[in-house]
């Protein structure tokens, strides 16, 4: 039996290096980013890109894994490629000696919740979140339950080209479990909340009017509200992975569920994106709110039962820092990009945060933006308050945000945020991410990073009226110009 023991551990230690590092050549057009890789079906993106992401995601996992194989969630949106892109993703896994966690259609916010109760090493997500139907992509996880940060996947990224992939033998190779239960494990999470009264919920009977875009939200959002005691009206709740709707859920793209809200005399109208981590709303009178006020609303719950930090991006609106202080709480802002805002409230102990997109993050339940956690704290805000969704906005006050960008290289951008800087005069000057000026005493700010993906320099400025707005958006303009 020690022979047995000695030997297999021998051939855990000793996957195969399969010959040189595989000269993969990375296809044009194939956005490499740190959440993962993205790209449209047919084109850059098919079965060998994602076998070969997968496979290299795997030899990188298991570096971390001795003495057994490193186990990983792969989850899926309702996409038509999903189901192909699964199985050669489960595959190449496989064959670098992982074992597999399949839970199939699944959103990602269930997908990562499920690396802890299963003890899993990691996570895959077979989605393209918010991008178009022609997209798909991957994105990945780590063992703590949150995507991979950006030296994560640098390291990763080296198995791509740079590091040997170890495939293995015959004997060591992974295996593959379905499991049926992963939405409900992540369902009673939500459900455990300290200040959700399931019960008081319950009793209210929302009347919600619901918009999963056909998504993996379908298998997610109806449950949830139904467990809540909601009636459910939905539409866009048949999992085909074709989008009746452009998928961000963001105002302008929700028309559908405005009129399904004022039809079926709703509470409420709750729209997803395709793998159900954002949030969008719409009120009792068929008005979508804007995605701003999703983390807002929710934030304000959880002020109402907590105090301690909360933590969002640079880019979002200042709705949020109202509420904060009005309880007496400074909000931190985090470079753009989930996992730094996340990783920042895993550092600081933040009771909540997230982003402007609707996308809602809950460390009681799990640091990554989750929709079922907006939905529930949303509800239990309208319970508490009494109040009517419009009635919870109204108090609010409002903003504009204006976006433009501009062509730019990268290597232009120290010069021009420097002159920028001098030009503006702000009171409040931000570098960790691009340039952010704030003028807090008159509501307005100003950010200007470089996208990751493009040659181009994106601009945001948000201020109580659209011209205020749009004026620094020009005064950027113009700075810029002069600069060049
Ligand atoms: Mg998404």
């Amino acid at each position: 039996m020690l022979a047995l023991k000695a030997a297999r551990e021998a051939a855990f230690s000793t996957n195969r290096p399969h010959g040189d590092a595989m000269a993969f050549e990375i296809p044009k057009d194939l956005m490499v980013s740190v959440s993962g890789v993205r790209g449209r079906v047919g084109e850059s993106l098919n079965t060998e890109v994602i076998a070969h992401f997968a496979a290299a995601y795997g030899s990188w996992v298991r570096q971390f894994v001795t003495g057994r194989r490193p186990k990983i969630v792969l989850g899926r949106d309702s996409r038509t490629s999903g189901p192909m892109f699964a199985r050669a993703a489960g595959a190449a896994l496989q064959s670098v000696g992982c074992d597999v966690i399949d839970i199939g259609l699944a959103p990602t916010p269930t997908t990562l919740f499920a690396i802890r109760g299963e003890h899993a090493d990691g996570a895959i997500v077979v989605t393209a979140s918010h991008n178009p139907v022609q997209w798909n992509a991957l994105k990945l996880a780590s063992s703590d339950g949150m995507f991979l940060d950006g030296d994560q996947a640098a390291e990763m990224r080296q198995f791509l080209n740079d590091r040997p992939i170890a495939y293995a033998a015959w004997d060591v190779l992974g295996r593959v479990s379905p499991r049926e239960d992963a939405v409900k494990r992540h369902i009673e999470a939500v459900l455990a909340i300290p200040y959700i009264d399931v019960e008081a919920i319950r009793a209210r009977h929302f009347n919600v009017a619901l918009d999963c875009i056909s998504g993996a939200g379908v298998v997610l959002l109806p449950r949830i509200l139904k467990a809540l005691g909601c009636e459910v009206h939905g539409i866009n709740l048949e999992p085909s992975g074709r989008f009746h709707r452009p998928p961000e859920p963001v105002a302008e793209n929700l028309a559908e569920l405005e009129e399904h809200v004022r039809f079926t005399h709703a509470d409420i109208g709750m729209a997803t994106d395709p793998d159900a981590d954002r949030l969008s709303l719409v009120d009792e009178s068929g008005h979508a709110i804007g995605e701003d006020f999703t983390l807002a609303l929710a934030t304000k719950l959880v002020l109402r039962h907590r105090e301690g930090p909360v933590v969002t991006n640079l880019s979002t609106s200042r709705v949020l820092e109202d509420i904060c202080q009005e309880h007496g709480i400074t909000l931190e802002r985090a470079s753009v990009g989930e996992i730094n805002v996340a990783r920042r409230m895993e550092a600081v102990g933040a009771i909540v945060g997230g982003e402007g997109n609707g996308g809602v993050i809950l460390p009681d339940v799990h640091l990554t933006r989750d929709s079922a956690v907006a939905a529930a704290l949303v509800l239990q805000l309208m319970l508490e308050t009494g109040k009517p969704l419009s009635g919870l906005v109204g108090e609010q006050r409002r903003y504009i945000i204006v976006k433009d960008k501009l062509p730019r290289d990268a290597g232009e951008l120290a010069g021009a945020y420097a002159t920028l800087e001098r030009e503006l005069d702000a009171p409040d000057v931000d570098r960790q991410d691009g340039l952010r000026l704030a003028w807090p005493a008159d509501g307005k700010w100003l950010h200007l990073r470089a996208s990751g993906t493009e040659p181009i320099l994106r601009i945001i400025a948000e201020a109580p009226t659209r011209e205020g707005a749009a004026g620094l958006v020009e005064a950027a303009r113009q700075a810029l110009a002069a600069q060049a």
